[in-house]
């Protein structure tokens, strides 16, 4: 699509959301349940276009990507009628017989930029909460996984063409986009890029969530299961060629366990990818040759211990673990993003701590321990987007858990009703009735001290109303008149 027109497709997006016909729940649910025909429909062009992308298997791509994707589908199907409904919030004595509540509504138009690395589910995850928002949403594929995005053209076949455009395209079509005015920016990306996808939001004041990297530290503890521990370690790590946002990006633990964690990890990446994972179906690719280079200059001035083998002409690179690296090697000034696993000798909990909070907050942060006061520990002196105790990854399998960065790692979050939560305006609404003036008496001038205590009391007061709402607040209201009255009775 030629740039100029770009324009014109954010501006068609907002006429179709400005004809309201995106916020009656059956609409919404009827785009959520085209998306899934989408997905069911052109199963096959995705897993083939994955395969071509990153070299995903076909059960790798139903596991790792549309799985969960439909999961989140047939959530905001059930619930919708939950997360759109008024949500009622606790009232003081002043406002007790108002209607106090909460009132989610579509922001509008919103931008969704996805990232190449699992480029269904990032694009599509955020596009279920903004549909099930109402709203209107332009959804830009990475370019970089280019035979996703040509698949993810074919969207607005099955979704309502006018109010969920899909743009296709690379960096120049990104910034052209980003001129534009949205309600909501959906960035899912590397930091550096975030910065600038904020600056162009700023300019209209748009809203955004950063969905982004970084490098995710895994401390093993002298004292746990290295066997189990490495196994889990092995599999968050070189799931997708390691380039997954939550992947443990490297090891910290004491040199006395250094060489045990070693041939812990051999053993497992022989179980889960062979003798030769180079010819094997489930071990992926990196991206592209830009990539692959980036990767392999990591090695440099650190020991190999395991792997090191790769081959530019098919962008592989064997499971590689770097041992008794430094700190101020070159693998570990940013995030790897490739199946390179270093590991940093420090000499306790306490050093990992200090380690950890030295740098950027992390997206996710991995401890292996069987001591629960470690793990306790690591959650009270650390900050992360998540934190998980004896295991890699599988928060991200839980709906309920807001999935999010901290600082350097992100901002805002998404997954399940999270999505919805941060795609929607949440408009605080207040229906007060004409009548009772008395009530309100004494909040207008003159101020006197008489008024101001009962200020206090009226307002300092939460009141929470359950089965016996009408009850309660009747007999308050009459009593709280006639004490008003009392107090200020009606001049004649
Ligand atoms: P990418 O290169 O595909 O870029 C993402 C999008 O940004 C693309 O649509 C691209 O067009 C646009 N873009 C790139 N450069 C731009 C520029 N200069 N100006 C405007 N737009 C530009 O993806 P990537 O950044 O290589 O993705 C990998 C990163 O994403 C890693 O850091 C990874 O940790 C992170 N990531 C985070 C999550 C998460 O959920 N937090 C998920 C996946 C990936």
């Amino acid at each position: 699509m030629p740039l100029e027109q770009l324009p014109l497709v954010a501006l068609q997006a907002r006429k179709a959301f400005q004809t309201g016909r995106s916020k009656p729940i059956d609409f919404r649910v009827q785009q959520l349940k085209n998306l899934q025909r989408f997905i069911t429909e052109k199963q096959k062009d995705i897993t083939d276009a994955l395969k071509k992308d990153l070299h995903k298997s076909e059960n790798g791509t139903l596991l790792y990507e549309l799985l969960g994707l439909e999961g989140e589908i047939n959530m905001a199907i059930a619930n919708l009628s939950v997360w759109m409904a008024p949500r009622p919030v606790a009232k003081n004595l002043l406002t007790i017989s108002d209607e106090v509540y909460i009132q989610p509504e579509p922001l509008g138009v919103v931008l969704i930029i996805g990232a190449w690395n699992y480029p269904i589910t990032v694009t599509l995850q955020p596009l279920v909460g903004a549909i099930a928002a109402g709203n209107a949403v332009v959804v830009k594929p990475s370019e970089v996984s280019c035979h996703t995005a040509k698949v993810l053209e074919l969207l607005p076949l099955y979704l309502d063409p006018e109010m969920y455009p899909v743009v296709t395209g690379g960096v120049p079509e990104t910034q052209e986009l980003l001129k534009q005015r949205f309600d909501h920016i959906f960035y899912t990306g590397n930091s550096m890029v975030g910065k600038l996808v904020m600056e162009a939001a700023a300019r209209h004041l748009t809203p955004v969530t950063l969905e982004l990297g970084g490098k995710n530290p895994c401390y093993i503890d002298k004292d746990c299961d290295l066997e189990i521990a490495c196994r889990r370690i092995t599999w968050g790590k070189y799931i997708n060629c390691g380039q997954t946002c939550i992947s443990p990006d490297y090891i910290l633990c004491e040199p006395s366990i250094q060489d045990k964690v070693v041939e812990e990890i051999r053993k497992s990446i022989k179980e889960f990818y062979t003798d030769d994972p180079k010819t094997f179906i489930d071990y992926g690719r990196i991206i592209n040759q830009r990539h692959f280079k980036r990767i392999i200059a990591l090695f440099e001035g650190s020991t190999v211990a395991i792997g090191g083998e790769n081959d530019e002409s098919q962008c592989y690179i064997a499971p590689t673990v770097l041992r008794d690296v430094t700190p101020e090697s070159k693998v570990m000034q940013e995030e790897i993003f490739g199946p390179v696993l270093p590991i940093v000798p420090i000499k306790g909990v306490n050093e990992a701590i200090q380690f950890i909070n030295e740098r950027e907050k992390p997206l996710a942060l991995y401890v292996f321990s069987s001591s629960n006061k470690v793990i306790k520990q690591m959650i009270s002196e650390t900050s992360s987007g998540a934190l998980l105790a004896n295991d890699c990854l599988i928060h991200y399998t839980i709906s309920d858990l807001p999935f999010g960065g901290v600082g350097n790692s992100g901002m805002g979050c998404y997954h399940g009703k999270s999505t919805f939560d941060q795609l929607s305006h949440l408009r605080s609404c207040l229906i007060k009735r004409l009548g009772m003036e008395q009530l309100n008496g004494m909040r207008y001038p003159p101020h006197t001290a008489e008024k101001l205590r009962l200020a206090r009391l009226l307002l300092l007061k939460q009141v929470s109303l359950g089965r016996v709402r009408h009850l309660v607040q009747a007999t308050t209201l009459i009593m709280l008149a006639a004490f008003v009255v009392l107090l200020f009775p009606p001049a004649n």
